[in-house]
C-alpha cells in the first residue's frame, strides 16, 4: 500500500482496509487540529489508488470493511469517487461497507442524488467532526461551518441512507463557554439524530493555534471533573432515537458506551457517581490519542 504522511482512522475502523485516497485535509484551519499540519492537500493519482485496491484484493481478503483516508475524502469529485467505489466492489466483493471522513463543506458539494449514488455503490458510513454545536465556539475554532449547516449536512447524509458517526470535543470551548457548548452540542446532536456519537476529551497539540493560546494563558484546559460536568450537560440535552453514544476513546477520563435512549439515565447516574468520587477516573498517563 502506498501510504503518505499521517494515516488517521476512526477507532471503529481499526480492522478495516485503510485505503489512502487523499493526502491531508482540504481545510487544515481548525485551530485545535494538528493531524495534517504542514501537509498539502491533494487527491492521490488514480493509478496509485487502483494499485492499492489490487494489492488489497490479494492480501486483505479477510477484512470486510474499507476506510478511505485521509481528512475529508468525500471532497473527491463524484466521478472519481464513484470510480474508486466501483473498483472496490469489483476487486473486493467481500467488502460489506466503505467508510469515509466528511465535513459540512464536502457534504454540501454533493447533491442528494450523488450521495444516494455513493450509498448505492457501497459508501455505508460517514464520520463527521461536529466538535461543538455552539456557533460562537465553532467560529472561534475556525471550523468553517455553523450549527445550522452542520444540522443540514448531517441530515442530508442520513437521508441518502449513509450512516453518520459524529465526533464532539469535550473542553473545546474552554471554561467560560463550557455550559453553552455542552447544551448547544446536545441540541445539534438531537436535531441530526446520528447512529453514532463519539465524545473525545480535548488534548492540546503543540504547534496548533489553540496550543499557542493555551501557552499564552488565553485558553484554559478543563480539569477532569469539569470535562465530566460538560459531558453530563451534553448528554442531558441529547436525545437520539436509536444511537450509540461513546465516550470511550483513549483520551477520555471515564469510558462510556451507551445505547440511547435506553441507557441515557443510567449514564447520567454513572457520571454523577464519578463526580462524587465513587468511580475511579482514568489517570492522566493512560490518556493518549
Ligand atoms: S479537524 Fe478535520 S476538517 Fe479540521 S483541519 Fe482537522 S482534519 Fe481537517
Amino acid at each position: 500500500m502506498h501510504y503518505e504522511g499521517n494515516i488517521i482512522r476512526p477507532p471503529s475502523e481499526a480492522n478495516s482496509i485503510l485505503l489512502q485516497v487523499t493526502v491531508g485535509c482540504s481545510r487544515t484551519k481548525c485551530t485545535f487540529c494538528g493531524t495534517y499540519m504542514g501537509e498539502r492537500f491533494r487527491i492521490k493519482d488514480d493509478s496509485i489508488i487502483m494499485e492499492d485496491i489490487a494489492f488489497a484484493a490479494k492480501y486483505c481478503r479477510r477484512q470486510r470493511r474499507v476506510f478511505l483516508c485521509d481528512g475529508d475524502a468525500l471532497i473527491i469529485p463524484q466521478k472519481r469517487l464513484l470510480k474508486i467505489l466501483k473498483e472496490i466492489n469489483k476487486q473486493l466483493p467481500w467488502v460489506t461497507r466503505v467508510g469515509i471522513y466528511a465535513n459540512a463543506k464536502s457534504l454540501k458539494m454533493k447533491t442528494h442524488d450523488e450521495l444516494k449514488e455513493l450509498k448505492a455503490n457501497g459508501l455505508g458510513i460517514a464520520y463527521m467532526g461536529l466538535e461543538t454545536g455552539d456557533d460562537a465556539t465553532l467560529k472561534k475554532i475556525n471550523k468553517g461551518a455553523t450549527s445550522k449547516s452542520m444540522i443540514q449536512m448531517g441530515k442530508k447524509a442520513k437521508e441518502a441512507g449513509i450512516k453518520l458517526s459524529i465526533t464532539v470535543l469535550l473542553g473545546i470551548a474552554g471554561r467560560k463557554h463550557s455550559w453553552k457548548h455542552a447544551e448547544e452540542t446536545g441540541k445539534v446532536l438531537s436535531a441530526i439524530d446520528p447512529e453514532f456519537v463519539g465524545a473525545l476529551s480535548l488534548m492540546l497539540i503543540p504547534g496548533t493555534p489553540l496550543y499557542k493560546k493555551y501557552e499564552a494563558g488565553e485558553f484554559p484546559l478543563l480539569e477532569p471533573n469539569e470535562m465530566l460536568e460538560e459531558l453530563k450537560i451534553m448528554i442531558t440535552h441529547t436525545d437520539l432515537s436509536k444511537g450509540l453514544f461513546h465516550a470511550n476513546h483513549a483520551s477520555n477520563y471515564l469510558p462510556i458506551k451507551a445505547r440511547f435512549p435506553r441507557d441515557k439515565e443510567a449514564t447520567l447516574k454513572l457520571i454523577d457517581k464519578a463526580l462524587a468520587g465513587k468511580v475511579q477516573l482514568k489517570p492522566e498517563w493512560l490518556r493518549a490519542l
